[in-house]
């Protein structure tokens, strides 16, 4: 059956159409987390969620249901990762991802989860679990129900249902695996960091720099990096983040800290990390999965590289470190390049996961992975979560929450409803590295170019293997035929353990 070109282009133009509604609900939700007014907040909440019914209403429109089941069946001996196809399926599979949640569930998740949200603020603010159990148990009971009916007539589990909003066609074994081939090797790195002698000097990043002079100088490493500031922002908020707004639009925003120079510098380099991922789909297919962002796990994988296997890298900070000391003059007086780029590499466990090192921050995520797996399959009680969360914190990385709001409550993400999001953070950590690896294996010496300040030829081969294809196959299809091989942890392992070790003086871990 050959595909009828006329259905395909009535499917996209309805499909674009929608993005249009979505995207203007992005810029009102950006402009609402940079420089509204605060009064504003009500009727920009209304003018937002207005929009999105319009979204939802034209994405399970069961006229576009028909089309798209039909384009399918026409497809069926072509080539699945022709743009065609790929939108074709793609496309059919959100729209049946849409239906499959009756509009009363959508909307008793959507209230529970801005209830939850408000509760997960109060008791954090109060530190005190159990004024958020009810309200959190009521989100965890709905997202059950909704990845019951997400799940029926696949041979998928539940919790995997979930997670495949965010990590499309991932499997929990396959997470779980790379996961426990991780955990091993980095509770024994860090470990051994703990009780090394030698330690970094952080205090040389506490010293006071001024904003001004971040901001400056933060515009400056992400343009030379490859963040096109023709076709983005670079902007400031509480809680950075990156969104894209059209084709040739993407926001970046970072938050700068006087007292904690990396918070600025390598949330810049995160965020255009994210950003140059999305600048790097093709603008032509922008609202059709060809020109769309293939997954979470992925999404962070470009953020990480950039941030950690660029920018904590040795000959990365040679290029830099010169122009770094010239515009921090007074702080950096005397401080050599090695103190620099050590005390830029520290490892210490630590409570809060937003604030780890990219090495603890992975056992933070295991953690989180396994509590709300259990959350899901009834194994673990909302009422005995916070005690599972801190024996957790206690076996794997050594301490103990003094209070729920430094340990179970910190995070904003269950409360939100995000369940199935977390394992996306370190799929992505280990994504990178992997990446980083058959990227330097292809191109050459990528020190070397670092060291001369060229970034280029990473991010054109990162355009190559992983941005221009879209959602044209799955994040794993597109590791595996980036690097070779299936998603591993080996590779973040050795990153970390060939980095760290000579850094803390360790001979082997
Ligand atoms: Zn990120």
């Amino acid at each position: 059956m050959a595909v009828s070109q006329e259905r395909f282009d009535s499917v996209c133009a309805r499909a674009r159409e929608a993005m249009l509604l979505h995207s203007t609900a992005d810029t009102l939700e950006w402009d609402e987390r940079t420089g509204m007014p605060i009064a504003a907040g009500e009727y920009r909440a209304q003018q937002i969620s207005t929009l999105r019914a319009l979204v939802h209403e034209r994405r399970t429109d069961p006229a576009y249901g028909d089309d798209l089941q039909q384009l399918v069946q026409e497809c069926e001996n072509e080539d699945p990762h022709s743009t065609i196809v790929a939108t074709a399926r793609q496309l059919h599979r959100d729209w049946q991802r849409d239906c499959k949640l009756p509009t009363e569930l959508v909307e008793r998740i959507s209230q529970a989860t801005v209830r939850g949200q408000q509760t997960w603020d109060a008791a954090r603010q109060a530190d005190d679990f159990s004024i958020f159990e009810d309200t959190l148990g009521n989100v965890i009971d709905l997202k059950r129900e909704a990845g019951q009916r997400l799940s029926e007539g696949t041979d998928r589990s539940v919790y995997e249902a979930l997670l495949d909003e965010y990590e499309p066609d991932a499997k929990v074994d396959d997470i779980q695996q790379v996961f426990d081939d991780l955990r091993t090797p980095l509770v024994k790195l860090i470990t051994a960091i703990k009780e090394s002698p030698q330690q970094p000097d952080t205090s040389i990043l506490e010293r006071t720099y001024c904003i001004d002079d971040q901001r400056d100088f933060s515009h400056f490493v992400a343009e030379q990096i490859g963040f096109d500031f023709e076709r983005g922002r670079l902007d400031e908020t509480s809680h950075p983040f990156c969104t894209t707004l059209g084709p040739h639009d993407c926001r970046i925003l970072t938050r700068y800290d006087p007292h904690w120079l990396p918070a600025g510098l390598f949330g810049t380099m995160h965020e255009a990390g994210h950003g140059m991922y999305e600048q790097g789909l093709r603008p032509e297919w922008f609202g059709l999965p060809p020109g769309s962002y293939v997954s979470l796990g992925i999404h962070e994988s470009q953020s990480r590289l950039w941030e950690n296997q660029v920018g904590r890298s040795r000959p990365f900070w040679e290029w830099l470190y010169p122009q770094t000391s010239e515009a921090f003059q007074s702080q950096l007086d005397g401080v050599s390049l090695d103190t620099f780029h050590f005390a830029i590499n520290t490892v210490r466990p630590s409570l809060i996961r937003v604030e780890a090192d990219e090495a603890t921050y992975n056992l933070h995520i295991i953690i989180r992975f396994d509590l709300e797996q259990q959350l899901i399959d009834g194994s673990l009680t909302v009422k005995d979560l916070p005690e599972a969360w801190n024996a957790r914190y206690q076996s794997d990385l050594g301490i103990c929450p003094p209070s729920d709001a430094d340990g179970v409550l910190q995070d904003v993400h269950w409360s939100a409803g995000l369940i199935g999001y977390f394992p996306t953070y370190t799929l992505g950590n280990v994504a990178a590295a992997q990446l980083f690896d058959a990227a330097s294996e292809q191109i050459g010496d990528l020190d070397e170019l670092f060291a001369r300040g060229e970034f280029r030829l990473l991010l054109d081969w990162l355009r190559e293997r992983i941005h221009f294809d879209g959602r044209c196959y799955s994040g794993s299809e597109l590791i595996e035929r980036a690097t070779g091989t299936p998603l591993s942890a080996t590779h973040l392992v050795n990153y970390l353990k060939s980095k760290l070790e000579p850094l803390y003086g360790i001979t082997d871990s």
